[in-house]
């Protein structure tokens, strides 16, 4: 009997060592798979992190994450880009970036919690590019807010700081161009409001004479006003996205010039100019909008036209293409213009101040800006040498493989019968 109990005693001691042998390697298993679950989890976790940096390094914007302290967390590569040269990450931003503007901005979102998005304006020496902005006044829009913190990581504040420079530049210019356009017409149409006045409240409208003296002068000023109207409409239109709308196709550039030499026929015999034609390839062909084309180059032989009343003008018109380049240019031996006035002749409203005195001189100031816009519609470039009385040359050089317009607009269908 006490060997019976000794035997189940020790079978027992057996199974329990068995069981405490199992459980310790169950114990081990656990262990290491959870020690790989979590080695799994660090490699997830840092592949999403990789992930997401990629993403956020894919944006054109610069983009940073901000923790409680201000601190950086995470700058992607367009912020890297903007602030180059700068350490980023683990810097407060005041350290690490901000010129008082932009992180005027930024504070208020830190400081309230609440989103904010503003636009602040630089001078140029101020513009987080550094050396590299060229561009004058540079303007940012900043758009903060505060992030959800699933993780416990703590507050987070993304920011992303848009180069909304070039839209800045093109409303300063519109509105120049408002303000230049209602100081152009205000004159004319004062001046007529003067002559009015005279005519119906001096009563001078009995006179004969003297009513037809007023209204010529009333009508030198109304055609003033109607052409500052029409030249002011090509230019928005080919500003306003129409130029997409430009009939792209190939014509003949001698056939462009005679149009032009027609209109201008009365004017060149007038004042007995003398003009050439060198064109080596007299079939040479450009693909653009005759239409714009035409224009462009009865602007240029007329401001050679208008400028230089006196005899002895010569001027030279041509047109020639290389492998690349399809060239036209329009040169004249007049009085030609100043150094100090060639770098805004293309403007909206310049005229050059000495001969803008000349009052006689008709113009807008909006011939060469129709001119450029006009050329550049069509992916060329236009450039300008001037010797005063020698020679003043104007340069266009052209795409010559087929120009690629915004969109082109199919030619006009035929009425259907
Ligand atoms: P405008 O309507 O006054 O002709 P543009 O924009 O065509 O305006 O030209 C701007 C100014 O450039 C003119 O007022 C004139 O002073 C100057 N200019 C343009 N072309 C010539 C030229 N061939 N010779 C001398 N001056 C020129």
């Amino acid at each position: 009997m006490d060997y019976l109990a000794i035997a189940a005693a020790a079978a027992a001691l057996v199974a329990v060592a068995l069981i405490s042998l199992r459980l310790q390697r169950a114990r081990r298993r656990f262990h290491s798979e959870t020690e790989a679950w979590h080695r799994r989890c660090d490699v997830e976790v840092q592949q999403l992190r990789q992930q997401r940096d990629h993403l956020l390094d894919a944006l054109g914007d610069a983009f940073l994450i901000i923790d409680s302290d201000r601190r950086i967390r995470f700058a992607n590569a367009a912020a890297r880009e903007l602030f180059r040269g700068r350490e980023l990450v683990g810097r407060t931003v005041f350290e690490a970036v901000f010129d008082q503007r932009l992180a005027a901005a930024l504070t208020r979102c830190l400081e309230t919690g609440e989103p904010v998005r503003q636009r602040v304006v630089l001078p140029q020496q101020a513009s987080p590019r550094g050396a590299e902005e060229t561009r004058g006044d540079n303007a940012w829009l900043i758009d903060a807010a505060p992030i959800e913190d699933p993780v416990g990581e703590g507050a987070r504040t993304r920011v992303v700081i848009r180069d909304v420079t070039s839209e800045h530049q093109t409303e300063q210019v519109r509105k120049d161009f408002v303000a230049n356009a209602s100081h152009e017409l205000r004159t004319p149409l004062a001046i007529i409001n003067g002559y009015l006045e005279n005519l119906i409240e001096d009563g001078l409208y009995e006179n004969p004479q003297m009513s037809l003296r007023f209204l010529k002068v009333m009508r030198k000023h109304a055609t003033r006003i109607s052409r500052i109207i029409e030249d002011m409409l090509v230019i928005s239109r080919l500003e306003s996205g129409e130029a997409a709308a430009l009939r792209i196709k190939p014509f003949p550039f001698q056939g462009c010039i005679h149009d032009v030499l027609e209109r201008l026929e009365s004017m060149i015999q007038a004042q007995q100019a003398e003009v050439g034609v060198e064109m080596p390839d007299p079939a040479l062909t450009i693909n653009g909008d005759r239409f714009y084309w035409t224009q462009v180059l009865f602007n240029l032989v007329e401001n050679s036209l208008k400028q230089n009343p006196r005899p002895g003008l010569r001027i030279a018109i041509g047109c020639a293409r290389d492998a690349d380049t399809i060239r036209i240019w329009v040169a004249d031996n007049g009085v030609g213009i100043p150094g100090s006035d060639l770098p805004f002749i293309f403007k909206r409203f310049y005229r050059v101040e000495k001969h803008h005195s000349q009052d006689e001189i008709p113009g807008t100031g909006l011939g060469l800006s129709i001119v450029k816009r006009a050329v550049e519609a069509h992916h060329g470039a236009i450039r300008v040498e001037s010797t005063p009385g020698r020679e003043t040359r104007f340069t266009i050089e052209l795409p010559a493989a087929e120009p690629a317009p915004a969109v082109t607009v199919p030619p006009e269908t035929p009425p259907s019968p």
